[in-house]
């Protein structure tokens, strides 16, 4: 593995290796099949799981292929935007129908936490004025929706570009990320999701691993 001391990834900042420039653009073209064309719910999360196997984009092959955290909150931002994920269905059918809701997941990092130099947050900040840029031009989406608390502080930059009326939150904060290794609390996150959304709440047990 080539450190390539001069290359920088456009996604995240870090300075960075042949493997995770790779896998950035793997991650890329994965998330390109399945964005809308008109994105109407931009959902942001921090930053994507560090496992490329588990990235929310990567059809699982087998149900083995997505660890338990990512599926659990695979099948919670699905279901919460109303698609139905019953077990065994296709994963590249339910991103479709995901497609088809106008809904398309995002990172604020476009990649895992991979610099040893600085603090996430610290990273999170830095990259505020790509993240902008990156949905002014690109995403252009009718709505965004932040999640985690880890993007709160960095907030002000949508402000300063003018996005604060499709900024979408709950009691003035970000969804807060559930405890994914707890897929019971699933459903508070699953319901405001929905709600933020304008979906109809997802069923019980719509979006259970069993
Ligand atoms: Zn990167």
């Amino acid at each position: 593995m080539n450190l390539n001391a001069q290359v920088c990834c456009d996604g995240c900042g870090a300075l960075a290796t042949d493997e995770h420039l790779c896998l950035r653009v793997a991650r890329l073209e994965l998330a390109t099949r399945f964005r809308p064309i008109h994105i109407d719910a931009l959902i942001l999360i921090p930053s994507p799981f560090p496992r490329f196997g588990d990235y929310f984009y990567k059809p699982a092959e087998s149900p083995a292929d997505r660890g338990a955290e990512s599926q659990t909150f695979f099948r919670g931002v699905l279901s919460a935007a109303g698609v139905d994920t019953l077990q065994g269905r296709d994963e590249r059918v339910l991103l479709e129908e995901f497609q088809r809701t106008g809904c398309f997941l995002a990172s604020w990092s476009e990649c895992p936490p991979d610099n040893a130099q600085i603090s996430f947050d610290d990273t999170l900040g830095n990259l505020a004025p790509s993240v902008v840029r990156r949905i002014k031009f690109s995403y252009r989406p009718k709505r965004i929706i932040p999640i985690s608390h880890h993007l709160a502080p960095y907030l002000s930059a949508f402000r300063e570009a003018g996005l604060t009326d499709i900024v979408m939150l709950k009691d003035g904060k970000p969804i807060a990320m559930p405890d994914l290794g707890n897929p019971a609390k699933m459903d508070g996150f699953r319901a405001e999701l929905a709600a933020v959304l304008g979906k109809t709440a997802p069923r019980a047990g719509s979006a259970s691993q069993t």
